[in-house]
């Protein structure tokens, strides 16, 4: 099944870009309008900047580049929200049949925005933009990276390897995403839960130009474990798992104890203290592990997530 051309959203989380930003809209300007012209997208497309509680010149900046051209627009946040939350709200405020996803310090390679929408064009209602190599992440950045895409692999979640938040959303898909009422925002996690046709463009990460990260170790560390905690209770089973064989190695111990004990070799009191310690601490654990598994249901139960999500609705005749 076939997309008519869209009219397409480019969404850029902003915050403190006052130097990326100049270079990176022309950029994404450059492009849109080369997409225009050879009518790939429709010409209400534009570029829609999210600037998420900037201190410096970032939402000046925004509005100068909006009296240029109608085609930047932005949106500005009350305060800094963090990445995840500037990206949502660029999603869900901007009107379009198509968004695309991209941070403002273009890393990602802006010109796969065509092949995104071409695949869109085919059919597809997300399309993940994924790294080729992380060669210019620093050694630190790649290596916690892999172990913890393995990590949550492992955990039996739903992952896009190499794919952070560079991709292209049909409108029916941010709808979709509209009915994760999530608060602990880990997005990458949550689109492959959508459903939807799907197709990946492979690129290769360039290094950050201007500017710095903006994502220090803590608010990466934060990001990380929404990534866990939200999509998987291994960790919980994992306490009941211990509490278990905390049980078992517990009745070895009281064995052994008792041994002690008919055999002769043992102080008065000992073999009744050990016992008492080993038989209350195992059953401790194995309750707590217990109530996790409950903390882990009501966990579910508080995030509303849809328990179904309609692709094409054909009951109307
Ligand atoms: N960003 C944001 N709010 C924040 C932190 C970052 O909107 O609190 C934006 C930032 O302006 C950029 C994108 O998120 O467009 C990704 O940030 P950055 O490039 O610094 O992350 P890195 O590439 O180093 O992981
Ligand atoms: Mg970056």
């Amino acid at each position: 099944m076939e997309n008519a051309i869209p009219q397409l959203c480019i969404v850029v989380p902003c915050y403190n870009e006052e130097e990326a930003l100049p270079a990176s809209a022309k950029v994404l300007g450059d492009l849109l309008y080369g997409m225009i012209k050879a009518g790939e997208v429709k010409r209400t497309s534009y570029i829609c900047f999210v600037n998420d509680g900037s201190r410096d010149k970032t939402w000046e900046c925004i509005t100068w580049l909006m009296g240029q051209s109608s085609m930047f627009r932005g949106i500005n946040l009350s305060r800094n929200f963090g990445h995840q939350g500037a990206l949502l709200a660029g999603l869900f405020t901007a009107r379009a049949e198509a968004y695309v996803s991209i941070d403002a310090d273009l890393q990602d390679d802006e010109q796969k925005i065509r092949d995104m929408v071409r695949q869109y064009r085919d059919g597809m209602d997300i399309v993940y933009g994924c790294r080729d190599n992380r060669d210019t992440d620093t050694w630190f950045k790649r290596t916690t990276a892999e172990m913890f895409y393995k990590l949550r692999g492992k955990m039996g979640i739903n992952t896009i390897p190499d794919h952070a938040d560079y991709r292209l959303m049909s409108v029916r898909a941010v709808e979709a995403l509209k009915q994760f009422g999530e608060v602990n925002l880990f997005i990458r996690g949550i689109i492959p839960m959508l459903g939807f046709p799907s197709g990946k463009v492979f690129y290769k990460r360039k290094a950050r130009e201007q500017g710095e990260s903006k994502y220090p170790l803590t608010k990466m560390l934060r990001l990380a474990w929404n990534g866990v905690v939200n999509f998987s209770d291994v960790p919980l089973v994992f306490c009941l798992v211990a509490g278990m064989a905390g049980g078992c190695i517990s009745l070895l111990l009281m064995l052994w104890a008792l041994y002690c004990w008919c055999s002769g070799s043992a102080l008065p009191g000992w073999t009744s203290m050990l016992m008492v310690v080993c038989f209350f601490s195992s059953l401790q654990f194995i309750f707590i592990g217990i109530i996790g598994l409950y903390i882990g249901k009501v966990l579910r139960e508080t995030k509303h997530r849809p328990v179904f999500i309609v692709q094409d609705d054909l009951t109307r005749g």
